[in-house]
């Protein structure tokens, strides 16, 4: 009886609706958080919008460099944005933000170093 009935609290919180986005660039779809939401500002500036709760048009990439570049060098990002042609300026720092957050995202991935810096269980053996 108990199992059951956690089972079934288990399959209600799965079938949770999840929005999905979809990456200007590449059209990658994912939930919300796993892509980076992107805003027009009033003065006509690009910006990330990490919280996701600026208000105005926004457009979404994934953690990609190479979305990224594309986005912006093939005007992809301004005309989902409908905004005027990106100054260098607004350019340089958009790539400048996902190239920040590129380099967080891929250092965990190295299975060199997950290898290296994984306590052997025993460790908490003897502790305890
Ligand atoms: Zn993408």
């Amino acid at each position: 009886m108990v199992v059951v009935q956690a089972g079934k609290k288990q399959s209600a919180q799965r079938v949770k609706h999840v929005p999905q986005r979809t990456c200007i660039a590449c059209r990658r779809t994912d939930a919300k958080r796993g892509l980076i939401r992107l805003v027009r500002t009033p003065e006509g500036q690009v910006v990330a919008d990490p919280t996701g709760k600026s208000h105005g048009r926004g457009a979404y990439l994934c953690h990609n460099l190479a979305c990224w570049e594309q986005a912006i060098k093939r005007q992809v990002l301004q005309r989902a944005l409908r905004t005027e042609p990106l100054s260098a300026e607004n350019q340089r720092d958009l790539l400048l933000y996902i190239q920040g957050l590129a380099v967080v995202d891929v250092l965990p991935l190295q299975p060199d170093a997950a290898n290296n810096d994984a306590p052997p269980l025993d460790v908490f053996g003897d502790d305890a």
